[in-house]
């Protein structure tokens, strides 16, 4: 038998595809970085962190959503805290719901599932959460703090596509990243990151408008999509050896779809996400991981 090469010896098993494509095991990945934080929160003591969630109506993937949150937080040492308000919620009553987790010292981190029912202001929601509780990373503040290169909470998503590219080891500096969608939820903070110091790719932001997309994702060493188009991403759009991350999610008759064709986009990728089971758990493990930072930063 050959022995292990360099990478595989890093990286532990590492699994592939049928057609040679590292898989990015989201799913696996989360449950070591959940396995590290509740090992560091019994390191220092066991303090009592806490993530309140909030959830507004009867959304059945937000429920399920938010069911995961708070399963995890317990599992990574952390404490779980949910406040629920109905479907026929006034704006008034989820910003009283806010408001007093912002001014509760007991709670560190705030995460309120999107998206609010219609006629609710998510925006005006937000902006009354703390920067250092706002473990999602969504406020415009936490933004501002993203685009200038200070210390606050990164949007989880985007970071957990961060993550399994460390823990992949794929390379980033010099290369070429191409990010599909512009959302201030995944695409905008996903290019931040890429192209950030430290991680030193060349970015390129697609989207709608667009032309040629085709030629556009072609010239990726790093692929991230993140539109919510089921299997808008083929083997055309893929140079050969490419990372490819699958944001999007789309919910079809035949369950939920990526926006890769991932059985046909892993013959030709060098590394690729499942999706179920790729980005989605990472966001979940950043979300915790964002949660301890948050009761450190509010503990000096
Ligand atoms: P969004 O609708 O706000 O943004 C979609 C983006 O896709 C837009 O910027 C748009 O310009 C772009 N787009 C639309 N059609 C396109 C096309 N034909 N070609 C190229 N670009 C096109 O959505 P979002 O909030 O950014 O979420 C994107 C997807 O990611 C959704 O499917 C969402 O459900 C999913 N999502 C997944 C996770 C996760 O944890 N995996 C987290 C958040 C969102």
């Amino acid at each position: 038998m050959l022995a292990a090469t360099s990478k595989e010896r890093t990286l532990g098993t590492v699994e592939h595809t049928a057609g040679g494509a590292i898989l990015m095991d989201g799913k696996l990945v989360r449950d070591e970085l959940i396995v590290q934080l509740a090992e560091q929160v019994a390191a220092d003591g066991s303090p009592e962190v806490t993530l309140a969630t909030v959830l507004v109506g009867d959304d059945k993937p937000s429920r399920v959503y938010v069911g995961s949150k708070r399963k995890k937080a317990v599992e990574a040492g952390l404490q779980s805290r949910h406040v629920e308000l109905g479907a026929d919620a006034t704006q008034a009553e989820v910003q009283a719901a806010v408001a007093e987790l912002a001014a509760d010292d007991s709670v560190h981190g705030i995460l309120v599932q999107l998206p609010l029912p219609d006629g609710l202001d998510a925006e005006a929601v937000l902006n009354l959460i703390p920067p250092e509780k706002d473990v999602d990373g969504l406020t415009e503040r936490s933004m501002g703090r993203l685009v200038r290169g200070k210390p606050g909470h990164v949007p989880c998503t985007p970071l957990g596509v961060m993550r399994l590219l460390e823990r992949y080891e794929i390379p980033t500096s010099g290369k070429k990243a191409v990010v599909i969608g512009r959302s201030t939820l995944v695409g905008l903070p996903q290019v931040l990151l890429l192209g950030r110091k430290g991680a030193d790719a060349t970015v390129t932001l697609a989207h709608s408008r667009t032309a040629d997309l085709v030629s556009v994702c072609r010239e990726a060493d790093i692929l991230v999509a993140a539109v919510g188009m089921a299997r808008l991403i083929t083997p055309d759009h893929v140079k050969p050896g490419a990372a490819v991350l699958d944001v999007g999610i789309s919910r079809t008759e035949a369950g939920i779809v990526g926006d890769v064709d991932f059985d046909t986009v892993q013959e030709v990728a060098g590394a690729i996400t499942p999706m179920p089971g790729g980005t989605g758990p990472m966001t979940i493990a950043c979300l915790m991981q964002n949660t301890y930072a948050a009761y450190k930063m509010l503990n000096g």
